[in-house]
């Protein structure tokens, strides 16, 4: 690993000015530095804000959550309100890494988290992601974990966070600070697909700090499930995950959230999936329309084309256990 400088953050403050002055904000480091280690990433300087003010789950008034950007994501799967108000949110934080990662990973990093691909660890091949130019190993190469929407012609690296998927369904907004202020950011917009920039991955400016994450009252949100298919049962990434929130009334459906992970470049919001369940009957049918319409501009490889049937079962099969028997794990 290359030689970095480290200043630890007691305040906010402190934090804006490292960050500022070009330091990498450092939270649970088990990406970061797994990527530092791989000579991926190359910081000159970490600034560790893990001790910030920022590790707070609290209320807001009408029912929504504000989480702080420095939450562990074991403390935050395990928290009362967050289990019963968005169960959702819950199952996807667990249903990511190992119980170790997960005491570790904080919500601001894991949300920036960088892709699986293998090419972009790998110095032997071309990654647009990791230098930008140099074209992508994986369209004729390994891909079967990649991306079907979002993709381009120059990066089909999927998103791997599972929390982030919960947090699109969900309508989270992202705060963040900087020496300038402080913006919010819907959590959709956040990441940015790869288009001709792969290796831009977000609107955040280099020297803007996530602080917090807040999830607005959503009732439809109290039955939810988060599901995830994956090649072990634990401790892998997903091949596609379902975000799912639905409410039905007299057989229709009255609301739904829906969103998808494993196949995207971005934590995917299914919208048009949403557009055609709401008012619909609740039925096994509609339930697979929606998700056909979802995944149409979906373009495979020959290594992932498995998942556009995949995703699209899952979505039928976590709407249908929603509409039967309620979000409960
Ligand atoms: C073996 C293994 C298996 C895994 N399996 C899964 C899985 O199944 N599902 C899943 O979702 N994830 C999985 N992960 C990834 C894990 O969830 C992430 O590594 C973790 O969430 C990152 O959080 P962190 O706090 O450690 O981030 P860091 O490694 O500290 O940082 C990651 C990035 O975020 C930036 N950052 C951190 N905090 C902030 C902030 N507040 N503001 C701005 N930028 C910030 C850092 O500069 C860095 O660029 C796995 C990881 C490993 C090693």
């Amino acid at each position: 690993m290359r030689p970095f400088g480290y200043v630890g953050a007691p305040d906010l403050i402190t934090a804006l000015d490292a960050v500022a002055a070009g330091a990498r904000p450092l939270g649970g480091g088990t990406n970061l530095v797994d990527l530092m280690r791989e000579d991926v990433e190359r910081p000159e300087t970490l600034v560790d804000v893990t001790a910030l003010p920022l590790a707070g789950v609290d209320e807001l008034p009408g029912g929504g959550l504000r989480i702080g950007a420095v939450v562990r994501n074991s403390h935050l799967a395990a928290d009362r309100l967050v289990r019963s108000r968005y169960p959702v949110l819950a199952q996807a934080l667990l249903a990511g890494a190992s119980g170790q990662l997960r005491n570790m990973a904080t919500v601001g990093g894991n949300l920036l988290q960088r892709t699986r691909c293998p090419y972009f660890r790998d110095h032997a091949a071309d990654c647009n992601k990791r230098e930008p130019g140099s074209g992508c190993a994986a369209l004729d190469g390994l891909h079967r974990g990649s991306a079907v929407l979002g993709t381009s012609e120059h990066c089909i690296a999927a998103n791997p966070s599972d929390m982030a998927v919960a947090l699109v369904a969900l309508d989270a907004v992202v705060e963040v600070q900087s020496v300038r202020g402080t913006r919010r950011i819907p959590l959709a917009e956040l990441h940015r697909p790869p288009g001709d920039t792969p290796h831009v991955e977000t609107v955040l400016a280099p020297d803007e700090l996530i602080t917090a994450v807040e999830l607005p009252a959503s009732p439809v949100a109290r039955n939810s499930r988060y599901r995830k298919v994956r090649d072990r049962a634990s401790f892998a990434f997903a091949l596609v995950s379902v975000a799912a929130a639905l409410e039905v009334r007299d057989g229709d459906v009255v609301d739904v959230r829906l969103a998808l992970g494993g196949v995207a470049t971005t934590p995917w919001r299914a919208r048009e999936a949403e557009r055609l369940l709401l008012g619909a009957p609740a039925t096994e049918e509609t339930f697979r329309r929606a998700a056909a319409a979802e995944l149409a501009p979906a373009v495979a490889r020959p290594q992932n084309a498995f998942k556009i049937e995949m995703v699209q079962r899952t979505v039928v099969a976590t709407l249908r256990q929603l509409a039967t028997h309620g979000g409960a794990a």
